[in-house]
């Protein structure tokens, strides 16, 4: 495998982020005085951790012991011949221990944050995919674990809620505003701001003030960085399309980014399409938002002509967010990357179909990139190659597909 866990040079022809954490006129660091030392200190320790041996070298090793990577690159005959057009192979995260890629960025920062000397790691989650996550790396490395999570989503989640009670993490509820994500990422900050000293926030995705976004950013490059090689040593030559789910932006950008030099390949971000493209029905930031601030960096916002954030809606928990990672907000700017969005009943479809077809039971967010691929692959030429991410595996929506595609089933 590549020399590096992680990315440790930025591609020549992609200087961002500069100095000041921006991505052209994205990004930025836009919180109040009290989080920039925190901010600066984490810069600081994340550019050491970066250039030692020893730390790529431990973070290698979890990868490849405790992670299971590489991950697969499969090739979906089944789901191909039924398309009649390109090969299409699936990057398999769904095999990744904990059953996504949002592992690659929690170990990567519960690491850093123990060679920081913390002793108390913060995160907020939604879903609760990003606690489990964490709670798991803390679990590994013998690391305090409070996740904050908006009461609502503590009882729509019930099972992630209990995996990380399992893992010995503590889930504090927030009552505040919505009870949602929106509210536990404000009551994280809160904490961090306070407890600086000996804790961590390890904020989920590629968003939030500088350095987040480049952090998570690189320590998901490793997905780009082994299909890379597997898609060469399985093909010979490099893929034709690249296709991800986008929600805060990681497991998309970590496909893409080891592939933004070779300029002949297409890629392309999936945002959820949800029931409509009316206000409060969908959560495509790039179709239905506008530049603006959430969450301590410029990017693109669902907002009113007010500035007020606007409320969201997918069939898949991890999709649904008002905003999306500066550095998408960037590539989209520059042409380099494509943003499409599917809908709720187009990513059922293709939960469905794959399912059927490979035996793999796609997370819904995975879906939305595979309802994308099912659009374009049929008009694609037979010898072109496509690689859809599978983000995560679809155990934890069960419940939820089910609802939708076996009527009368009850649980
Ligand atoms: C959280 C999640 C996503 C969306 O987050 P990104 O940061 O955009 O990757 C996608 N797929 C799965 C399986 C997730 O758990």
């Amino acid at each position: 495998m590549s020399a590096y866990a992680f990315s440790s040079e930025t591609p020549s022809k992609h200087p961002y982020p500069d100095a000041r954490g921006r991505y052209g006129a994205f990004g930025g660091k836009f919180v109040p005085e009290t989080l920039m030392p925190a901010l600066e200190e984490l810069d600081v320790a994340y550019a050491a951790a970066k250039a030692d041996e020893e730390f790529q070298e431990t973070l290698r090793r979890y990868q490849t012991t405790y992670v299971g990577r590489p991950t697969p690159l499969f090739f979906a005959e089944r789901f191909t011949h039924h398309l009649g057009g390109a090969k299409v192979y699936f990057k398999r995260e769904d095999l990744a221990h904990t059953g996504a890629h949002k592992i690659n960025n929690a170990l990567g920062q519960v690491l850093l944050a123990k060679r920081m000397g913390k002793k108390r790691i913060i995160a907020e989650t939604g879903a609760g995919q990003h606690g489990v996550a964490t709670a798991t790396a803390c679990a590994l490395l013998g690391l305090e674990c409070d996740v904050y999570m908006g009461s609502e989503d503590i009882e729509r989640q019930k099972l992630n809620v209990i995996r990380m009670r399992l893992l010995g993490s503590k889930v504090v509820p927030v009552t505040s505003g919505s009870k949602t994500l929106k509210d536990a990422i404000n009551e994280a900050l809160r904490d961090w701001v306070t407890n600086v000293g000996h804790t961590h926030y390890v904020l989920g995705t590629v968003h939030g003030p500088h350095p987040f976004p480049l952090i998570c950013r690189d320590f998901q490059s490793i997905i780009g960085r082994e299909t890379r090689q597997q898609i060469l040593e399985q093909e010979g030559r490099l893929p034709n399309t690249l296709i991800a789910c986008v929600g805060g932006g990681s497991n998309s950008i970590g496909l893409f980014y080891d592939f933004i030099r070779d300029e002949s390949i297409r890629m392309i971000g999936v945002e959820a399409g949800g029931r409509s493209l009316d206000p409060g029905e969908h959560a495509a930031r790039f179709a239905g938002g506008s530049p603006g601030m959430l969450q301590g960096a410029m990017s693109y916002v669902l907002q009113d002509p007010n500035g007020q954030i606007l409320g969201t809606h997918s069939v898949s928990a991890g999709l649904d967010y008002a905003s999306v990672g500066p550095e998408h907000a960037y590539f989209r700017s520059v042409g380099r990357i494509e943003y499409t969005h599917a809908g709720d009943d187009e990513a059922l479809e293709a939960f469905q179909a794959v399912s059927r077809l490979e035996g793999i039971i796609p997370a819904l967010e995975s879906a939305h990139a595979l309802a994308h691929a099912m659009k374009i692959v049929p008009e694609m030429n037979k010898d072109d190659l496509v690689v859809v991410n599978m983000s995560g595996r679809g155990d934890k929506d069960v419940q939820q597909a089910a609802r939708f595609l076996l009527p009368g089933e009850t649980f």
